[in-house]
């Protein structure tokens, strides 16, 4: 099958180069020159855990192309994906401006019969503005090619993109013609081999799929960081009480973490946007919009908890920062809590230094030179008042308390993710304070 994947971020990339590994001829499109030269030379936009081997294994193999030219690329071509960022728009709504303009700009060069489908996170309605768009496109040029649209939206996860998408747990289309059902069977035909179910639905179940997904997820952080905050305050640990509702296999032991809020590229729009579409059809939805404010206050609990115990005797202390991208296992910070953290610390006059795996780059061109970046996580801690684990990454599970003892000023650890045990770091003379554990003091 010939396929043309249209916006070559992590989901165009990484759709685009798993639909490769299985034999596909697959050009990824992207308007960023750069980035396109840059993948051509096998250099990656993003950091994805087993990425960069697949592009370059598929490359050489002449299975997976990069170009910025949309009307060559998609010559041919059974199926293309619309896979480009849909941003909040300012008031909250998912903006549909890259997708309309590749809609577009699809019906001003197609030359056969194609499915179209959206794979950006779209609201309910988005298909028939890229059928319309398409259509309109078509009648300029005198050309009533066939075509048909389709929703397939994507559930992979940053950190663990390709094995969810090469063994996903499902995957929705949503189609409108048996001829676009059959042809989206055969793109995702080498994928459920192993059991893992295709789901075919009306288009617009489709695209509301994703965002009920993303806002039941957010719903449970949500909901676990108040029990934990309620936690705290009773005198009860949080992570008993995880326990102790996970083991009913109504509600399941995943997804269930307290810690310092949600970030990411997806559940804070994805959770504003679908707010944004009820209130937009004359409906409130008011879990959501309590999901969203549990959040926003609890992305400030770690910073709280520092300033509670310095009794708001901050100013020029130094603090030590393990983590910055949002969440283990990528380099994205969009609207990671660190940022806030970090914000609230350089405004009360803290200096901060911080150490991430991956995301350091990252970190510089957002934050420049406004904290001190350390060569290592111990590097960190020279000198630092306290320790703020911000990202769980598997490397701060374990790290010598003895070392940490030695090189910080003052042995105290504020753990947005719960990670150490509280007994056990008390044990060995830390000061510690987890999210929903009340510290012995
Ligand atoms: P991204 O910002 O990483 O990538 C989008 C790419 O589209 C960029 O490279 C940009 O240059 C390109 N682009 C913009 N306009 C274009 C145009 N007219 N022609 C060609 N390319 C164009 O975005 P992403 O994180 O991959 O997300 C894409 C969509 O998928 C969003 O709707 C997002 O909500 C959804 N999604 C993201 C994830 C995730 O984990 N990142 C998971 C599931 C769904």
């Amino acid at each position: 099958m010939k396929i043309a994947v249209i916006g070559t971020g992590y989901v165009g990339l990484v759709t685009g180069t798993c639909l490769a590994e299985v034999g596909m001829e697959v050009t990824c499109i992207d308007i960023d020159q750069r980035k396109i030269d840059n993948l051509k030379l096998g250099i990656l936009p993003i950091y994805e855990p087993g990425l960069e081997e697949m592009v370059v294994r598929n490359t050489s193999k002449n299975r997976l192309y990069f170009s910025t030219d949309l009307a060559e690329s998609i010559k041919g071509a059974d199926v293309a994906f619309i896979a480009v960022g849909t941003p909040p728009d300012g008031d909250g709504s998912a903006d549909l401006k890259h997708v309309i303009a590749v809609a577009r700009a699809i019906g001003r060069s197609m030359n056969n019969y194609m499915v179209i489908v959206t794979k950006s996170t779209v609201p309910v309605g988005t298909a028939r503005k890229v059928r319309a768009a398409i259509e309109e496109e078509l009648q300029i040029r005198e050309m009533p090619f066939d075509f048909d649209v389709a929703s397939n939206p994507e559930f992979l996860k940053e950190g663990a993109a390709i094995d969810d998408f090469l063994k996903p747990d499902r995957i929705v289309v949503g189609i409108e013609s048996e001829r676009a059902e059959e042809i989206m069977q055969r793109v995702y035909k080498p994928f459920l081999l192993n059991g893992h179910p295709i789901i075919f639905m009306d288009i617009p179940s489709a695209e509301m799929t994703k965002y009920a997904a993303n806002s039941m997820l957010a719903t449970k952080i949500s909901f676990m960081n108040d029990i934990a905050n309620l936690c705290e305050i009773m005198g009860a640990d949080v992570n008993m009480v995880r326990k102790g509702i996970g083991s009913d296999a109504r509600i399941g032991n995943k997804f269930i973490y307290p810690g310092i809020g949600y970030g990411g590229s997806c559940f804070p729009k994805d959770v504003k946007a679908l707010i944004k579409t009820a209130c937009d059809n004359g409906y409130e939805m008011k879990i959501l919009k309590s999901v969203e404010a549990v959040n926003e206050n609890q992305k400030n609990v770690l910073f709280n908890k520092v300033y509670k115990h310095f009794q708001g005797d901050i100013a020029g202390k130094t603090f030590a920062l393990w983590g910055l991208s949002f969440k283990p296992k990528t380099d994205d910070m969009r609207e990671a809590p660190s940022l806030t953290i970090i914000d609230r610390l350089l405004e009360a006059g803290c200096h901060v230094k911080a150490y991430d795996p991956v995301a350091m780059k990252e970190a510089h061109h957002i934050l420049g030179d406004k904290i001190t970046y350390a060569n290592d996580q111990y590097d960190a801690l020279i000198d630092a008042d306290a320790l703020l684990i911000v990202t769980e990454w598997p490397e701060f599970r374990s790290p010598n308390f003895n070392v940490l003892s030695k090189l910080m000023k003052d042995r105290i650890i504020f753990d947005g993710r719960n990670i150490y045990d509280i007994k056990q770091m008390q044990e060995a003379g830390f000061t510690y304070y987890g999210i929903g554990v009340k510290p012995q003091y």
